[in-house]
């Protein structure tokens, strides 16, 4: 067993709209190992995106805690937490952060210019390597609304990866790819999980899911079983790992 980086004990959030409330995440106990690749999946509205924020900071809990390295990061300052955030995670969620007076490059340089992990010329040719490998190199000078969607998740996933962080969080990071795409994102994923990043990531595919190391279902706010499938070495095991998801997910009730 590997050491726990992030830790839900009794996590609940609520929202309250309208005086009703949504019990939204209910008593979610969840572990995350160093150098996990976890995928979360589950029916539309289970809280599978809400579960991303409250454990990744970017929203509070309503009761319970989410640990960070054994630290509780609900107590923790603004200041504190939004240079773990900056240093420690990355994230790819579904409404897009790029900042919209910069390109593409510059969106995805900028983290690593705010950190003093490296050099600005690390920083540029790390940007480089990435956007090479996720097949955007192209558009690297290019405005935010000059781009498609694919294009633009791919420069999220680069963002996001930029400063090496030490957690991946990530909100269907191929849900706008075709296939050939969403094959080079899951390869780059591998790749940087293999080289010791831990990565959380919500999807519907069956077909990226089989590329993580466990799955966990949640249902209605509360994980109702998890698969493990062991990493994933190379691509030629995928149908047998995707067939083996299919058919758990098929008892889950998917
Ligand atoms: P999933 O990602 O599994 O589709 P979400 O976590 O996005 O599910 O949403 C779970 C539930 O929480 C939904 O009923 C949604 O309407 C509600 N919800 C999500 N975010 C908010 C919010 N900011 N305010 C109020 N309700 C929200
Ligand atoms: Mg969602």
């Amino acid at each position: 067993m590997g050491k726990t980086v992030l830790e839900a004990k009794e996590l609940c959030k609520t929202y309250i709209v309208d005086k009703y409330s949504n019990n939204v995440l209910r008593n979610v106990d969840f572990k995350l190992n160093e150098g996990e690749f976890t995928a979360i999946m589950g029916p539309s509205g289970s809280g599978k995106s809400t579960l991303l924020y409250t454990l990744s900071g970017m929203d509070e809990v309503t009761s319970g805690s989410v640990l960070f390295d054994g630290k509780d990061i609900s107590i923790m300052n603004h200041k504190q937490l939004s240079n773990l955030r900056l240093n420690e995670m990355g994230f790819v969620f579904q409404q897009m952060y790029m900042l919209k007076k910069l390109c593409i490059l510059d969106n995805i340089i900028l983290p690593g210019y705010q950190t003093s992990k490296a050099s600005k010329t690390e920083v540029n040719d790390r940007a480089r390597k990435l956007m090479h490998n996720l097949g955007i190199e192209s558009i690297a000078q290019n405005e935010i609304f000059e781009v498609s969607g694919g294009q633009l998740q791919r420069a999220c996933l680069c963002r996001a990866l930029i400063n090496s962080p030490k957690i991946l969080f990530a909100d269907e990071p191929t849900g706008a790819l075709n296939s050939k795409a969403s094959t080079e994102v899951m390869k780059e994923l591998r790749k940087a999980n293999s080289e010791g990043m831990t990565i959380l990531m919500v999807t519907h595919s069956e077909k990226v899911a089989a590329s993580s190391e466990r799955v966990v279902f949640l249902v209605d706010g509360n994980i109702k079983g998890e698969l493990y499938l062991g990493k994933q070495e190379d691509d030629s095991d995928g149908l047998v790992r995707e067939r083996k998801l299919k058919i758990w997910l098929d008892e889950m009730g998917w």
